[in-house]
């Protein structure tokens, strides 16, 4: 069968779900399936999932998408992976069995040990390595914690029997049935085990963490023949050749390939990754530095910032104090009112991420008087959307020295008109809305086809990529500055509001 008439199949692994996306050659969706898993929360700040029940619930994904599009494995021509990033799973090399459940990226078990580290002084050895913040969030901490209290680990580990993967370890693992071990540069460079300069694992940042390095996987670019997969998912061997953490894949599925170029997700969170070129950007302003992806020998770096908060302050509205119907309500409520009425919300429900890393911030509502209504506070939420991700566009100008020129949206909250109209106002720059909005599966199909000459290059690519609808700055400058006063002051009212009082 010609190439040309194959699909690419995406594997797009989550934090709450799996999904298969089958694309054609034009970059348009034939079939998608999902399905969610259990989240486990076994502490407080704990959160795992279940290794096994990730490689079933994408196996049967995978199976769904092909059958909803009634395809054989003869009309697929690749397999690409985008896969939720740091989430840290260890198994044994022998059985394939996990020791113990995949601990997420959101899990803060370890940020004890994190706090201890920074004290003694580590943050900047670490940053300089890995390019990120001391954090729970990445991977290192929480193998470590793996080793230490998982009865009879560590020995195992040092015996050479364990091993440690990110989830697209994980899942190519499963799909060749244990032949490659490998995980892709954009996973291992959040491992805070990856020297992104030398692109080693760090024997430094090993021995500190006491992790033996026979527990780590082969690192590989973005796109190649890694392998093909094996039965009995597959009957004939498709490549696997594409991979990349979802943030990354986003980035490059909104074909942000370009030196300056930026994409926001607007999902629960808010996502902002920037592409550096061929320079590693080390942050002065709490940004994370990272590797974008590696395509032949070449490698592009990335900037990195996210918001805790985004959609997820419209969900509260609805969910929490029953203030809207639902999401989509929001953006004609706020069009009710002709301005915010002086109130701001500031969306720390569970602190402020980039660039302020207050954990001790809270949601704050400001500015109320007898006047406010229900649709000032509307607005005021996704206002305060909007102000947040100008803020990590602040502390990335300020690291880079310019602004980009465009900012490509995707995530579920860019159904909403208003708040990319008011993103574009307060970010003094357009804000650009694609038609094809699964960008991280579309990233992962992207880097998949290129390495097998489904497509032939990237400007084949941009050909293709195509937008829906671009909003450009409309308020007046000095408004837009005037609104960003007073939300700094409301940031300000927000912080450290719950700190355990000293005295
Ligand atoms: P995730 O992948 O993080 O689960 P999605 O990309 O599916 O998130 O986006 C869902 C989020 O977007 C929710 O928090 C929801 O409140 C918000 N959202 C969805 N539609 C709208 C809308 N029209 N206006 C504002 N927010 C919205």
């Amino acid at each position: 069968m010609q190439l040309k008439n194959k699909y690419v199949l995406a594997i797009d692994q989550g934090t709450t779900s799996s999904r298969a996306i089958l694309f054609n050659p034009q970059g348009s969706i034939i079939t998608v399936a999902q399905k969610a898993f259990q989240q486990y929360f076994p502490n407080p700040g704990w959160v795992e999932h279940d290794p096994n029940e990730i490689w079933y619930t994408q196996s049967s994904v995978i199976k769904e998408a092909m059958a909803k599009a009634d395809v054989s494995d003869a009309h697929i021509a690749c397999i690409g992976i985008a896969n939720q990033r740091e989430t840290t799973i260890v198994w044994d090399r022998e059985t394939g069995f996990p020791v113990y459940n995949a601990i997420v990226w959101q899990d803060r078990r370890t940020s004890d040990y994190c706090e201890d580290l920074k004290e003694k002084g580590y943050a900047a050895r670490i940053q300089q390595k890995t390019g990120l913040v001391t954090d729970a969030y990445f991977s290192a901490t929480k193998i470590r914690w793996i080793l230490d209290n998982v009865k009879g680990i560590r020995e195992r580990a040092e015996r050479g029997e364990l091993c440690f993967g990110t989830v697209d370890t994980w899942l190519i693992w499963k799909l060749t049935k244990g032949e490659r071990f490998i995980t892709d540069i954009t996973n291992a460079s959040r491992t805070m085990l990856f020297n992104i300069h030398t692109q080693e694992w760090d024997r430094e940042l090993l021995n500190l963490f006491s992790i033996p390095s026979s527990m780590l996987p082969e690192v590989v670019s973005c796109s190649e023949v890694y392998a093909e997969s094996k039965a009995p998912l597959f009957n004939s061997g498709i490549p696997i050749s594409g991979m990349a953490g979802d943030q990354q894949a986003a980035l490059f599925g909104q074909l942000c390939v370009e030196e300056g170029m930026i994409k926001t997700t607007y999902g629960t969170g808010c996502f902002m990754i920037l592409n550096t070129g061929n320079k590693p950007v080390l942050s002065h302003n709490h940004l994370l530095t990272t590797i974008g992806w590696k395509i032949k020998d070449k490698i592009t770096y990335a900037l990195e910032g996210s918001v805790f908060v985004g959609g997820a302050a419209i969900q509260w509205l609805r969910d929490g104090i029953g203030l809207l119907p639902d999401a989509s309500a929001s953006e004609q409520m706020a069009k009710a009112v002709s301005d915010n009425g002086n109130v701001y919300f500031v969306p720390a429900l569970t602190g402020l991420g980039a660039p302020y890393w207050d954990q001790y911030a809270r949601g704050t509502i400001i500015g109320i008087t007898r006047g406010t209504t229900a649709s000032h506070i509307t607005r005021a939420a996704l206002e305060g959307i909007s102000y947040q991700v100008d803020d990590v566009l602040m502390a990335m100008e300020n690291d880079l020295n310019y602004r980009p020129k465009e900012i490509r949206v995707d995530g579920g909250a860019i159904a909403n008109n208003f708040l990319m109209q008011f993103q574009a106002d307060i970010s003094r720059c357009p804000v650009v809305r694609p038609k094809v909005l699964e960008t991280t599966a579309l990233g992962a199909a992207y880097l998949a086809g290129l390495a097998i000459g489904y497509w032939k290059d990237i400007n084949e690519l941009k050909e293709q990529w195509s937008l829906d609808k671009v909003f450009h700055p409309e308020m007046k400058e000095e408004q837009a500055s005037r609104l960003l006063k007073e939300w700094h002051k409301a940031v300000n009212s927000a912080r450290r509001w719950a700190q355990p009082n000293e005295n």
